[in-house]
């Protein structure tokens, strides 16, 4: 395209809050063929709530949250930020005069996984299975039926360990947004396959795939391992035609820039925002849509 086309066309997508961040981005998403989706934040709300509690040990439920909230009051992980509000809700409940919490000390970020750090005496692990297992905590058959009756339901467990054993545990639910079902349908129609790459677990990945009828599914994938997913999907596609990728998060940053063409969810982090080569500002799925009609457009002139 020429620059005057280019120009054109990046001023009409701004102005409909789609972000082209170069003449190479638009060039390329009129050929996308696979369209590759993150989960949380991208293709649902990523406003998740805790919908239920429950304790697999002695402590009392305000002890068990407060522990839970010192550990993720630093995260930025909208099921962090779910935990929180959570437990504050529930101090209020309580009559709690105040939202005071512990400090933490060593705090650690897991990507993908949960986070950790010390509270007082205590070591603290919020996260799903796969950070239990690295930290060698034993996951009993409760908190196994625990989990599998809500990943069924499409909620996912936060699992609390203190001092190596699963304390409690929450479930969250994050509802899908509501143009998704109607984005991938479309897509398909348009001969443009989806699949969806999450780091949350499968049973969760699988009945949100459901609801919005993607393709094919990837779960329990940490941020490199979306990455390289990308780099076989392109490896697959010898014909010239592209990838692109939506994600929202840190995590999916790498996945961005391997893909042929990067979407960020505009409520996204910066990182994600910064990785990607268009940005959807209205955080709105349809934007997928309009970045290849602008893109087709755009190149149909020229030819
Ligand atoms: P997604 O790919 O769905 O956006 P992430 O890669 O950000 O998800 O996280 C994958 C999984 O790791 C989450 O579904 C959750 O189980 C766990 N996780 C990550 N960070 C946290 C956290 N701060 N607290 C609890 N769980 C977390
Ligand atoms: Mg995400």
């Amino acid at each position: 395209a020429t620059p005057t086309a280019v120009m054109v066309a990046t001023g009409k997508g701004a102005s409909q809050g789609v972000l082209i961040k170069g003449g190479d981005a638009l060039e390329k998403a009129h050929k996308v063929k696979t369209v590759v989706f993150d989960k949380t934040g991208t293709l649902t709300i990523g406003k998740p709530a805790v919908v239920s509690a429950v304790l697999f040990s002695s402590y009392s439920m305000e002890e068990f949250c407060d522990l839970a909230t010192a550990a993720e009051v630093n995260s930025e992980h909208p099921i962090a930020k779910a935990v929180v509000e959570h437990a504050k809700r529930l101090r209020r409940k309580f009559g709690a005069s105040t939202d005071h919490n512990a400090e933490v000390k060593d705090f650690e970020v897991h990507p993908g996984a949960g986070v950790s750090g010390k509270v007082g005496e205590k070591v603290v692990l919020v996260g799903n299975r796969k950070l239990m297992q690295a930290s060698n905590v034993p996951i009993g058959r409760e908190v196994q039926d625990y989990i599998s009756e809500n990943e069924q339901k499409a909620r996912s467990c936060v699992l609390v360990a203190i001092d190596g054993k699963i304390a409690g545990a929450f479930a969250v639910t994050d509802p899908v947004k509501p143009e998704a079902g109607r984005v991938i349908s479309f897509l398909h129609s348009m001969g443009i396959s989806s699949i969806m790459v999450t780091g949350d677990n499968w049973a969760t990945a699988e009945a949100i795939s459901k609801q919005v009828g993607i393709q094919n599914v990837f779960a329990e994938t940490d941020p490199v391992g979306k990455a390289d997913k990308i780099n076989k999907i392109k490896d697959l596609q010898m014909d010239g035609t592209v990838v692109a990728m939506v994600g929202d998060g840190i995590n999916d940053s790498p996945a961005l820039v391997a893909a042929d063409v990067g979407m960020a969810i505009g409520a996204g982090t910066d990182v994600a925002i910064e990785a990607a080569d268009i940005v959807l500002i209205k955080s709105n799925l349809e934007d997928v849509i309009t970045a290849i009609h602008l893109s087709r457009k755009t190149m149909s002139r020229i030819r």
